[in-house]
């Protein structure tokens, strides 16, 4: 058979494997360049740049691990960014390698739906193409969303795609959205010295995560001094030739050199032609799917950022299998039980499952265990003892509910907690597993035990 893919993001491209290696003949389609927003302005170019401000983080205590730096260390920024527009390219390349081993064409252009079986491309050389297809999966994904008071200009007030053009460190930065990007960019530039203010709309950063994990995030911020202002709205903003000024109803005002607007994602789904062929969308614009990720119209799936949820890139990927399964005859459903996610501010966090208010308001008894990264021998061992990790279970059946992490290396850490999720597994279950030492993952096994009072490492006063 024959599939088209729209968009060659996280979503795209993996849809694109999957169907090839099942026997379908591919043609994924890109307006701009493959891995989408997760390669080439997301996860990874972000995660290039927080390696490095975490290692200058780290290395300006290198004296507390017995090492002499003779003369000072500072952040070059611009070798930061070419370190990430390097890895990045290193990456496409892998992309399109993976693709012609697979024997998928690589259309390259902007495509428009013209009917259920036809997708017109206008090829980024200036020509056009028709692709005719038996199925079609739309994977356009998102962009920054651009709100009316805060309009981009690239120049002082930015996207999180000119975050990652800059040049030069600002010497200030006002950041709106405490969301994920906008903490891990505070995170990002505030342990490279920039003077950061994050302004979020919302009682807490992170409002999504558990509450005493935004808790300890925010905690942590403020250590490294970085001004929060949250529960509060700003309405305006004032652009000079020197900076920036953005001002509250109240007539209180902040000022910075430049302004990273983070306060979410538009869905790409304008001029794809979805009223042409008669794809439903949401409130938000976003495409309307069902459970095996087909929309309205037969043959017609989306997956990914474009059909907003979880807006993750493991998500995305996941969906792309499942519906290139489904486009090819399959009957698969999309499971999102145990989702883990992971904000890459430093300390990090990441999380699966449920939140503990989120229990409250459902009226669901759970137990709750902690255990706190100083506890352990590891987190001594790399000097990073600041966080914890909180497991919540199902008060009669002991099953895991929910794991968050706030801490060192929690991205890594959390899919023990998936995995358990996922496949209806107990604390107990955990706590029967030999975890190896000294390692973080014993966190883990620790917060679980002490779901039932007997973690080792708690002083016996606060066993709960
Ligand atoms: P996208 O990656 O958005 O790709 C869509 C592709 O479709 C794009 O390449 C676009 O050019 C193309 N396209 C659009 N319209 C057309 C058309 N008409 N014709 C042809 N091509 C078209 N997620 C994580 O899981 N972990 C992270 O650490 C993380 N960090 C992030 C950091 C930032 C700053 C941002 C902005 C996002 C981050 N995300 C992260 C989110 C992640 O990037 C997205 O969830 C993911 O990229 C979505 O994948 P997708 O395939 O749905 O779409």
């Amino acid at each position: 058979m024959r599939l088209a893919i729209l968009g060659a993001g996280p979503g795209g491209y993996a849809a694109a494997i999957k169907a090839a290696r099942s026997g379908a003949q591919v043609t994924l389609i890109e307006a701009e360049e493959v891995g989408g927003v997760c390669l080439n302005l997301g996860c990874v170019p972000t995660k290039v740049l927080i390696a490095s401000s975490v290692l200058f983080a780290k290395a300006l205590r290198l004296e507390d691990f017995g090492i002499e730096v003779k003369g000072g260390i500072t952040p070059n920024f611009p070798r930061m960014i070419e370190r990430k527009n390097k890895i990045v390219t290193i990456q496409q390349k892998g992309i399109r390698n993976l693709l012609k081993g697979h024997g998928i064409t690589l259309t390259e252009g902007r495509g428009t739906l013209t009917s259920p079986g036809e997708i017109r491309v206008a090829l980024k050389n200036g020509s056009q193409d028709i692709v005719k297809t038996d199925g079609t999966i739309i994977a356009t994904g998102s962009r920054p969303l651009q709100v009316q008071a805060f309009p981009f200009d690239g120049e002082r007030i930015l996207s999180s795609n000119d975050a990652l053009q800059m040049e030069e460190l600002p010497k200030s930065l006002l950041i709106l959205g405490a969301g994920f990007i906008g903490c891990e960019f505070a995170s990002f530039f505030r342990d490279l010295g920039v003077e950061v203010t994050v302004i979020e709309m919302l009682p807490r950063v992170v409002a999504g995560e558990d509450i005493e994990i935004s808790a300890l995030l925010e905690r942590e911020f403020k250590k490294k001094g970085i001004k929060l202002l949250t529960g509060v709205k700003a309405d305006k903003v004032d652009v000079r030739d020197d900076g920036i000024r953005v001002s509250f109803p109240d007539g209180k005002e902040v000022s910075g050199e430049k302004m990273l607007v983070a306060v979410g994602r538009a869905v790409n789904t304008e001029g794809i032609g979805l009223e042409t062929v008669g794809v439903d969308r949401g409130s938000k614009g976003e495409i309307l799917v069902d459970e095996k990720l087909q929309t309205n119209v037969p043959g017609i799936f989306a997956i990914g950022d474009v059909i907003g949820g979880f807006m993750l890139a493991h998500v995305a990927s996941k969906e792309g299998k499942v519906a290139a399964q489904n486009a090819m005859g399959g009957n698969t459903t999309m499971d999102y039980t145990s989702v883990p996610s992971a904000i890459f501010t430093s300390p990090e966090i990441a999380s699966v499952g449920l939140r503990e208010q989120q229990a409250l308001e459902k009226d669901i008894k759970v137990k709750t265990g902690h255990l706190q990264f100083r506890s352990l021998g590891k987190a001594h061992i790399i000097g990073e003892i600041e966080g914890l990790v909180k497991v919540i279970s199902d008060a009669s059946s002991d099953k895991v509910l929910g794991v968050h992490i706030i801490g060192p290396h929690a991205s890594e850490l959390i899919h023990e907690a998936a995995l358990a999720i996922q496949k209806g597994l107990k604390t107990r279950d955990i706590t029967d597993t030999i975890h190896v030492h000294p390692t973080l993952s014993e966190v883990i096994l620790e917060a679980a035990e002490d779901v039932h009072g007997e973690a080792t490492h708690v002083p016996k006063k606060l066993l709960t």
